[in-house]
């Protein structure tokens, strides 16, 4: 009899640790979608805490749209309006985020010093499997960094747009450290960023932001290809009643990069 309980207790914790491992597996799990961010639903409906069952790797935002999130092995950072890095509360909750359980199954050096988008052009051809998508990973030392955040909104929640015009810009020379994010395929227009959506941290922790330009002199790219894509909405009115219908692929394009 007791025999009989414990190999039904193994039973019971096997089949927890696979339900555990199985479903975050090569996933790419994300909250609500880019074009909701887009027009302004920033209320945050998922805690930290639970994204981060998620995945230990990834990016995002934050309540309110207060600042740039990085998750890199498992550790949240707050890119704030006002350049800082924080180390948010994990009951804080985030309107919009994307991360993965990071397990690289390829490993690549930069090929010399590149900008952006030389690196950008080197890694569309090392990855030509570009249906799938690819989180990146960078470990490296740059000549210069240039990153943006976004500043805490209130209501009304202007779109993201006009948020966007005044957004601060940060510069670093000389400085090391982890560019975190993704190459999504083209079919996830609306739903995710397709193409490059990175986010940098510091080593010393001290410095970050959603990249908008670089330059690279030396790094290590570690690569994990994610064939399952795994998406949850928001409960929110806020979500729920918003106007999802327009192609807003060029106010994207306004938002993630630098202005002209
Ligand atoms: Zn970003």
């Amino acid at each position: 009899m007791m025999k009989r309980w414990s190999r039904l207790a193994w039973i019971g914790v096997a089949a927890i640790l696979a339900g555990c491992a199985g479903p975050t597996q090569n996933t790419l799990f994300q909250t609500s979608t880019i074009d909701a961010l887009l027009v302004g639903v920033y209320d945050g409906d998922m805690s930290l805490r639970e994204l981060q069952r998620n995945g230990d790797f990834g990016i995002g935002t934050f309540d309110h749209l207060d600042g740039e999130m990085v998750l890199l092995d498992g550790r949240f950072y707050q890119v704030r309006a006002d350049g800082r890095v924080y180390s948010p509360d994990l009951d804080m909750e985030t309107p919009f985020a994307s991360v993965c359980r990071f397990q690289p199954d390829r490993r690549l050096a930069l090929p010399g010093v590149l900008d952006m988008a030389g690196v950008v052009a080197w890694l569309d051809r090392e990855l030509p499997r570009h249906n799938m998508f690819q989180a990146i990973r960078i470990e490296g030392h740059f000549k210069q960094m240039r990153t943006r955040s976004v500043p805490m909104q209130s209501r009304p929640y202007p779109p993201l747009k006009e948020v966007a015009e005044t957004q601060p810009v940060f510069e670093r020379d000389n400085i090391s450290g982890t560019i975190v994010g993704f190459r999504c395929p083209p079919f996830v227009a609306g739903v995710n960023v397709p193409g490059y959506h990175l986010h940098f941290i510091s080593q010393d922790r001290s410095f970050g932001g959603h990249i908008l330009d670089f330059e690279v002199l030396t790094g290590l790219v570690r690569v994990a290809e994610l064939d399952r894509f795994v998406m949850r909405l928001p409960l929110t009115d806020d979500f729920a009643t918003a106007d999802l219908s327009r192609d807003r692929q060029e106010e994207l394009a306004g938002v993630e990069k630098q202005r002209p």
